[in-house]
């Protein structure tokens, strides 16, 4: 029998023997060159990152996790490549923002409501989307009904809106043509959000007391689910099998995800979270995850119910998202910090390297 000593072990990297340290990744035993190294390691690991020292938060991530839109001091936005670490050049047009939410598309252009000279009682109304594109290059859209100033969502290159008369408009904002539906799903009643999924044709919208749940068939929309709450309705998501509901207000204020019947009819609560800053639902309806006050995020798994907390941030949660068909889960802070964790097999990375981004 040999005693096995400290530089005996071999490191479960490169196999060489002389394992003393822990890889930060995966946990096991490895040399202290594989150590200082992560790429040595296959477990998947996040990368953690300053976007500013005094100012700069991310306020969107494209759907293919790519492009990250950052708000910098006086309003101005920038994009930044989120797998290269890196600024792209140009900053963009500042003009205008109030709190409307500008959006990221996969091949990075950004896109806005932008005004009109018109004025109504709910504030601003604005009667097209401006367009940036990469190569500096600028458009303008119209739509075909003013939208309210409650500015617009996205998922995949959809992007919708409210309409002043209460109508929900789905625009497809492609590159050289643009496509857009207009429908009513909650007559006479205010809409105070929506989600659409656009592979799947279904519709979510939310008014004080209600959600429904609308499949699009031929243009039309059929009623599918619905419902009940005692709040206002402040965000929608659909994911996979479930519906995620924000409301303010009544039994349900908070964050509730409710599981969907085959036929999208609303079935059991899935999770529930209140005192949160910011939520997610992963698109394939594998995970939610939730961003707190001091800096911590939840990732509950709605297939187990499991529950796990990631640290990293700074501060309070201010952003969070999955993108890159669910592989990433990107959050940032009120300390201009960004984390981005790939997925791994039993959730999302929790290892963190700190890294720099290049300047341009
Ligand atoms: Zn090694
Ligand atoms: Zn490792």
């Amino acid at each position: 029998m040999v005693a096995r000593g400290p530089g005996a072990v071999g490191c479960a990297h490169c196999r060489e023997l002389g394992a003393d340290k822990s890889c930060a990744v995966c946990t096991h035993l490895v040399c202290e060159r594989c150590a200082a190294d992560w790429a040595t390691c296959s477990e998947p690991s996040g990368r953690t990152f300053r976007i500013g020292r005094v100012s700069g938060s991310l306020i969107d991530v494209d759907p293919t996790g790519r492009y990250g839109l950052v708000k910098r001091r006086w309003r101005q936005l920038r994009l930044v490549d989120l797998r290269s670490l890196a600024w792209l050049e140009r900053d963009l047009p500042s003009h205008g923002w109030g709190n409307l939410v500008p959006r990221v598309t996969s091949d990075g252009r950004v896109l806005r409501p932008e005004f009109d000279s018109v004025a109504s009682n709910n504030g601003p109304i604005f009667s097209g989307i401006g367009e940036w594109r990469p190569d500096g290059g600028h458009r303008y859209t119209d739509v075909p009904q003013p939208m309210r100033a409650t500015g617009m969502s996205a998922a995949e290159d959809w992007y919708w809106y409210v309409t002043d008369t209460e109508l929900v408009a789905l625009a497809l904002l492609g590159d050289g043509a643009s496509h857009c539906e207009v429908y009513e799903p909650l007559p006479r009643k205010v809409v105070q959000a929506v989600w659409f999924d656009p592979i799947r044709q279904l519709l979510a919208s939310g008014t004080w007391g209600e959600i429904a749940i609308h499949r699009v068939v031929s243009d039309r929309l059929v009623l599918a689910g619905r419902v009940k709450t005692t709040g206002d309705t402040l965000s929608l998501q659909l994911g996979g099998g479930f519906l995620m509901a924000r409301v303010r207000g009544g039994d349900l204020r908070g964050v509730t995800v409710w599981k969907l019947h085959d036929d999208f009819s609303v079935g059991p609560i899935a999770a529930r979270f209140e005192h949160l800053e910011c939520e997610a639902l992963a698109r394939d309806g594998r995970y939610v995850a939730v961003g707190m006050a001091g800096g911590s995020v939840i990732v509950q798994s709605l297939l187990t119910a499991e529950q796990t907390e990631l640290r990293g941030h700074t501060d309070d949660v201010t952003y969070l998202g999955f993108a890159g068909a669910e592989q990433l889960l990107v959050t940032a802070d009120d300390d201009h910090r960004v984390i981005v964790r790939p997925r791994t097999r039993t959730g999302y990375a929790t290892a963190l390297l700190p890294v720099d981004l290049a300047e341009v």
